[in-house]
Parts: structure tokens; C-alpha cells; sequence
């Protein structure tokens, strides 16, 4: 079924994510300090870290739902320059490229699951209805959802909501995907249906960033892990080997709180 879901969702090649020295403040407040990391396409990279350390900011970033003060961020072959002037091409470019997917879901109320996943398309890829939806159906079908079309999501359960918001975020071709703590509002059992989905995108070889709180997720699925605190990356390495062995006692401490 991975093999599915990406070949269905992917008329694209997944591309890869470097950051580089990015910066960001709020007024005095220093959220980001000097963040550079290298996802290779095609590869996983799990972000850990205590409340504050910056993880949703940094990847508000890198889709540039919010503005770096410094750095780089360079997606496939679209590279944004924090400082410059960004051609709204670029933005654009860089937007289309990178799905995201949020703890909250964010789904439309007022819409059918079906035009959840349609409407986006048709705003952002100039798809005709007709196709928009058809693709919609292929996709919620895959992830066993194809009868919660004409639904509202308000009549859809939390893990299928967030499930909905994966597909809606695949319908748009995009070449790497960012979730942020996508299964912390759900209750366990239904957290893992939406990792499910999450590891076939892997095993599919979707670039992917995931900030989580699942260590077994990010043990058994991430290729990189990287922990932050403060702003900072404190430790990045092998997840079994920084789960088995950390070096930095802020890691330590934080591991033994979800572990
Ligand atoms: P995390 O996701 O690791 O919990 P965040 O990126 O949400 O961390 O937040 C990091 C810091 O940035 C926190 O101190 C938070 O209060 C601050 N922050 C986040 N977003 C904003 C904002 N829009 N305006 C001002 N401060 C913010
Ligand atoms: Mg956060």
C-alpha cells in the first residue's frame, strides 16, 4: 500500500530540505539561533524537543509561513535568501513544494471532506473540478476514507481528520512534508492510525520533518533526529544511538520525560 499512496500522490520527485544558519526572533525574544539542517530526499527527519525549544517555528520557516530574520532555505531547486527580496515566484515555488501538516488539523468546517481535498487543488494547481475531485476520491479511498466524502469533518473523528489533512496536503503533489506533532491531539490508539499513513509516505520515499513526541515512531521510521533546545540544536544524530546513548544532559532529561 505505501507504493500506493505515494505513487498516487506523487507525479513528482521528492526533494530535499536544507536549512541553513537560520535565525528568527520576536522582538527580543531569540526563537531560533543559527539552525542548519540537511534533510536528503527521499529521508525522514524526526525534531525533538522541550515546549518553546522553537521546532513549530522552525518549520513555520521553512514554508515561510513566517520570515526568517537570516539564513537560507532551499527546497529542491528553489532557494529562498532571508533579507532579500523574495520573488513572489519563489515564495510560490516554495510553498507548492512543501505540504505541511498541523497538531490542530485545520481543516475547512464549512466544507465536505471532499472538497477539503478538492478545493485546495483547484485554488493552488488550477485543477478542473471534475479532476480535482476525482483525485480527492483516489486518495481518501487509499486511506480508507472514501466514505467520508460528503461528509462534514466535524462528523469525522479526530484520526480521521488529521488523515483527511495528510491527504489534502498529498493531493497538492507536494515534494517534502512537514507535520507538526500531528498525533499529540489524539488519543493513542487513534494516533497510530494517522502514523500508519505516515509510514507508508516514508516507505514511499516522501521527504519528510516530523516534530513528535513518538519515539518509537521516530526510532523506527526517522533516518536523522535532531533535538533542539532553546533555539538551538543541542544533538543530531542516529535516533537509536542518541535514544540509547545521548550526550547532552538537556537530552537526557527530555528523553526520560516521553520514553
Ligand atoms: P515549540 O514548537 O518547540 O514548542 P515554538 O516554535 O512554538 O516552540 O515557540 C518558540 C518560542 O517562540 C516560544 O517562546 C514562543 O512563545 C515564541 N513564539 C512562537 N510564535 C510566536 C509569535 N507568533 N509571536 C511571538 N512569539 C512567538
Ligand atoms: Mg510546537
Amino acid at each position: 500500500m505505501s507504493q500506493q499512496l505515494i505513487t498516487e500522490s506523487q507525479q513528482v520527485t521528492s526533494a530535499g530540505v536544507t536549512i541553513t544558519n537560520l535565525s528568527k526572533s520576536y522582538g527580543d525574544n531569540q526563537v531560533l539561533d543559527n539552525i542548519s539542517i540537511n534533510v536528503k530526499p527521499g529521508s525522514v527527519t524526526a525534531l525533538i524537543g522541550p515546549s518553546g525549544s522553537g521546532k513549530s517555528t522552525l518549520l513555520r520557516c521553512i514554508n515561510l509561513l513566517e520570515t526568517p530574520d537570516e539564513g537560507t532555505i532551499t527546497v529542491g531547486t528553489t532557494t529562498v535568501e532571508a533579507g532579500t527580496r523574495v520573488s513572489d515566484r519563489a515564495l510560490l515555488d516554495l510553498r507548492r513544494q512543501v505540504g505541511m501538516v498541523f497538531q490542530s488539523f485545520n481543516l475547512f468546517p464549512h466544507m465536505s471532506v471532499l472538497r477539503n481535498v478538492a478545493f485546495p487543488q483547484e485554488k493552488i494547481l488550477g485543477r478542473s473540478r471534475e479532476e480535482a475531485e476525482e483525485r480527492a476520491l483516489t486518495l481518501l479511498d487509499r486511506v480508507g476514507l472514501r466514505e467520508k466524502a460528503h461528509q462534514h469533518p466535524d462528523r469525522c473523528s479526530g484520526g480521521q481528520q488529521q488523515r483527511i489533512a495528510i491527504v489534502r496536503a498529498l493531493a497538492l503533489n507536494p515534494r517534502a512534508m512537514l507535520f507538526d506533532e500531528p498525533t499529540s491531539a489524539l488519543d493513542p490508539e487513534v494516533g497510530l492510525e494517522v502514523l500508519a499513513v505516515m509510514r507508508e509516505l516514508a516507505a514511499g520515499g516522501m521527504t519528510m520533518i516530523v516534530v513528535t513526541h513518538e519515539m518509537q515512531f521516530a526510532r523506527d521510521v526517522s533516518d536523522h533526529l535532531v533535538v533542539m533546545a532553546d533555539g538551538h540544536i543541542i544533538e543530531e544524530g542516529r535516533p537509536a544511538e542518541i535514544m540509547a546513548n545521548p550526550v547532552q544532559e538537556r537530552t537526557r532529561r527530555f528523553l526520560s520525560a516521553v520514553l
